[in-house]
């Protein structure tokens, strides 16, 4: 049974070259297919025969058979692939087991949360895209880099490629999806108070945003929890900025000038007031103890009070 099959088993079905060969002639075969057609179409055992240096059928038999219900699905005219089998193989061909290469520092306007220098470095730690504050040298903000993505980028196309993806995935994140696996993501909010934060950051209250199945964790300020959800991110499209393509190093302004600004102002159940705004206009969005909307409004500055 699949269900029963451990992680190690799973993963040394892979450890023969020609199953990997194989798992790569299926993607190629199928992203060589119509585009416009619907779906995959499976590709037969002889088709899968000729795009692999297997000696004969029947070792080809014998490595589909070890394939199959784990990385390929067996279907009535040959094979497609499992879950497993797209995540694997999509990993493989974008050759995401590499290490990311090197780039040079990118300089990069935005601010400092701990001294408000706006004049940023940007550059690979590691796996990690981390923006550094070149005056007080903390790290102003980081995030998840993949090979792929810096392989073919750099400079601002590397920026702007993190920017759309921190933000596009952090605003799923927000709806309580979790953008590595799609499984809950569960968020409690904490008070910076009661946080070994230093003083002079401008944070009142920051989530912890956590994927019960993969363990993947997420966090934040409370107002950027709130900045990338729907009803923010058209109030600020409306006025010309668009949320889902600023970086995280370009809104600490928003938090140190004090535009962006959250208070709790319920207890027992928790509920919390952020309000976000852009030259008289703001848009205040409440939220429950677990950072889930419960409604917005949009106010002009005169009945702002
Ligand atoms: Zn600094
Ligand atoms: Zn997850």
């Amino acid at each position: 049974m699949v269900s029963e099959q451990s992680a190690a088993d799973m993963f040394a079905l892979l450890s023969d070259e020609s199953r990997v060969d194989i798992l790569r002639a299926v993607a190629v075969a199928q992203s060589e297919q119509n585009p416009s057609n619907s779906g995959f179409a499976p590709l037969s055992f002889s088709d899968i025969y000729e795009r692999v240096e297997i000696d004969n059928t029947s070792k080809l038999s014998y490595h589909l058979g070890e394939l199959a219900g784990t990385y390929l699905r067996k279907v009535e005219n040959g094979y497609t692939f499992t879950h497993a089998g797209e995540q694997i193989v999509r990993f493989i061909l974008a050759e995401n087991f590499r290490q990311p290469s090197g780039i040079d520092s990118i300089e990069t306007e935005g601010m400092c949360l701990f001294c408000g220098e706006t004049q940023l470095e940007a550059g690979l730690d590691d796996q990690y895209f981390m923006v550094r504050c070149p005056s007080c040298e903390q790290p102003v903000t980081g995030y998840i880099v993949t090979p792929a993505q810096a392989r073919t980028r750099s400079g601002a196309a590397l920026l702007e490629s993190l920017k759309r993806k921190q933000a596009t995935e952090f605003s799923l994140v927000q709806e309580g999806i979790c953008p590595e696996c799609g499984g809950e993501i569960q968020t409690e909010v904490l008070d910076a108070s009661e946080q070994p934060l230093p003083s002079e950051v401008p944070v009142s209250y920051f989530t912890i945003d956590a994927c019960e199945a993969c363990l993947r964790r997420y966090s934040g300020p409370l107002t950027y929890s709130a900045a990338f959800r729907p009803p923010s991110i058209a109030f600020y499209w409306d006025h010309g900025v668009d949320i889902l393509g600023t970086g995280w190093w370009e809104l600490h302004s928003y938090l140190r000038d004090g535009r962006w600004s959250a208070e709790q102002i319920a207890t027992d159940p928790a509920e919390y007031r952020i309000e976000l705004r852009h030259e008289d206009a703001v848009l205040r969005v409440f939220l429950d103890a677990n950072a889930r909307t419960t409604r917005t409004e949009r106010v002009r500055g005169r009945d702002h009070d």
